[in-house]
């Protein structure tokens, strides 16, 4: 059996059949690739709802490039009011630094046109108030939970 070792990368470690150095050099690319991809599709689709752009998705807040997070009801009523879609709500547990509390989840799933099915959520926000907004209308009977 003989290792090889490789001319790009004379210091990474004899191999066999991959340099490892080569190896992290094509890893490194991809994750590149991959997030600038999202990066590219997330602006797209916050453009197609008439959201300014903000980089990458927040993953924190569960966010996804077509999977976007709304400061409250009152702002995702506006994202409804602009492109319509079906609203539904589920309960949800949310974990914050110190607890976890039970949220209503409102979600506006909406199919845009050269992107597909784009969903857009907040929690509702009880002292936002906004049970009248046209978004809470398109769900009328939702169980709603304080947070
Ligand atoms: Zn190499």
């Amino acid at each position: 059996m003989r290792l090889q070792t490789c001319k790009r990368h004379p210091h990474a470690a004899p191999f066999m059949a991959t340099c490892s150095g080569c190896a992290q050099e094509l890893y490194d690319i991809e994750q590149a690739n991959r997030a600038r991809a999202e990066a590219e599709l997330s602006a797209k689709v916050r453009k197609a709802l008439g959201l300014p752009s903000h980089g990458q998705p927040i993953r924190e807040a569960g966010e996804t490039a077509v999977r976007v997070c709304m400061w409250d009801q009152v702002e995702l009523n506006t994202v409804y009011e602009r492109v319509g879609g079906t609203v539904t709500t589920r309960t949800v547990q949310r974990t914050g630094s110190c607890s976890t509390w039970a949220a209503t989840e409102i979600t506006v799933a909406v199919d845009l046109p050269g992107v597909g099915r784009v969903e857009v959520f907040t929690d509702w926000y009880e002292e936002c108030g906004g049970r009248d907004l046209p978004l809470m209308q398109a769900i009328p009977d939702a169980k709603l939970i304080a947070a």
